[in-house]
């Protein structure tokens, strides 16, 4: 049986599939199984930062791999510890916890924050506040996180303690705050809600609110981190900084990974069997993770992110058909003049490019060592495709 019928026939049926099967990559090139080649700006939804099979990556990776591959978390790891170093070596946070994807991180950011406020102030104050139209994962609690009435569906009952404020709206915040809030939970830029960007004053204010209350501040860094928006953390273009990031995607590189940081207050909280996860920290995954820290975190590296951000946006713009382009660095949306965003996505991946869509818009998250030819080429699949609509 060959793939596509395999899959039909023994997965369960959560995604819409592209009509591809990808065999190989390298760089921003992906390869089907007839051989045919694809230009991938979405590098796996903004987990392949580094494009397909990068040597230095898979360098770092097999090695590791033929090192030692697993350990529980009752040893000391390397691998591990030197990327928790390096992470707090680059920010202001002081503690790591490792887990597997983005919806455990942001579980580990709930529970921190909960027993942050149990540990201060006792039972009872354990409310979150997160955005309209946020994306947190699909955890049950998680989904309860996410600001999206189509995700409160069919798995009741869902984690009590959210509400749900309008984004760029302070005084919508402030309305959901009551003596219960132990904090408040926004990306920066809304990935899956649509390339949303948030006001530099709203994300100030929230700051501010969450001071002057002992509300802590979670940053959902999952889609936005890792180098994609130009610095290493998306809240750096907000001149704040939270008590606590979460972030997955393009730190693994392409393995699956998870982190929640917090700053020195909150480094304590946690003890021993308050929180874990069997393969949490796994050496191959943090030798995957060092070396994308050690292209990324780069002051050089995120400057050409920001320049090719900008220059990928003059050119979308001036695609006839193209409405607006919303970007912060390398993640960018598309806002079309007419069409449907899903059917201009498969057409595109028929002609080659793939590419993702965010509600109604077209999104890119390229790899972030994306050349400027690979843009050009990537504009001009994207013109020829439009054109043809
Ligand atoms: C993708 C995403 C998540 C969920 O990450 P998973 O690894 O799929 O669990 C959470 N938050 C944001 C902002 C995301 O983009």
């Amino acid at each position: 049986m060959n793939t596509k019928n395999q899959d039909k026939n023994y997965i369960m049926h959560t995604y819409g599939r592209y009509d591809v099967a990808l065999k190989e990559g390298k760089g921003c090139y992906a390869y089907d199984e007839d051989g045919k080649k694809y230009l991938d700006v979405s590098s796996g939804i903004g987990v392949n930062s580094l494009g397909y099979c990068d040597e230095g990556w898979v360098k770092a990776v097999t090695e590791q791999a033929s090192s030692i591959q697993h350990m529980s978390n009752y040893f000391y790891s390397p691998q591990t510890s030197k990327l928790a170093e390096t992470l707090c070596s680059l920010t202001p946070f002081t503690k790591v916890c490792f887990g597997n994807s983005g919806a455990e991180a942001n579980e580990c950011a709930i529970k921190l924050a909960r027993k942050y406020s149990f540990d201060k102030y006792g039972k009872g104050r354990s409310e979150i506040i997160s955005l309209n139209n946020s994306f947190h994962g699909r955890t049950v609690t998680t989904l309860s996180a996410t600001g999206q009435d189509v995700f409160h569906n069919y798995f009741f009952p869902f984690t009590e303690g959210f509400s749900y404020a309008e984004a760029n709206d302070i005084e919508s915040v402030k309305a959901k705050i009551t003596d219960k809030t132990c904090a408040v939970l926004i990306e920066c830029v809304q990935g899956e809600g649509g390339v949303n960007i948030l006001n530099k004053d709203f994300v100030k204010e929230v700051r501010n609110l969450c001071d002057e209350k002992d509300i802590l501040l979670i940053v959902d860094e999952v889609q936005t981190g890792i180098g994609r928006t130009g610095k290493l953390f998306c809240y750096e273009n907000f001149n704040i900084v939270p008590d606590i990031i979460t972030v997955a995607k393009g730190l693994g590189g392409g393995l699956p990974i998870g982190a929640c940081l917090c700053t020195q207050k909150l480094e304590n909280v946690m003890q021993p069997s308050t929180h874990g996860t069997t393969f949490g920290g796994n050496p191959v995954v943090c030798a995957g993770a060092n070396y994308v820290l050690s292209v990324v975190a780069n002051e050089d590296f995120l400057n050409e992110v920001n320049k090719k951000g900008d220059y990928l946006k003059e050119k979308l713009l001036k695609i006839n058909g193209v409405k607006s382009v919303r970007n912060l660095g390398l993640m960018v949306g598309i806002e079309l003049e007419k069409g449907d965003a899903h059917q201009i996505a498969v057409k595109c991946v028929e002609n080659g490019l793939l590419i993702i869509t965010a509600k109604s818009l077209l999104r890119m998250l390229p790899p972030l060592n994306i050349s400027y030819k690979e843009i050009d080429e990537a504009v001009e699949i994207l013109e020829k495709t439009i054109r043809e609509e």
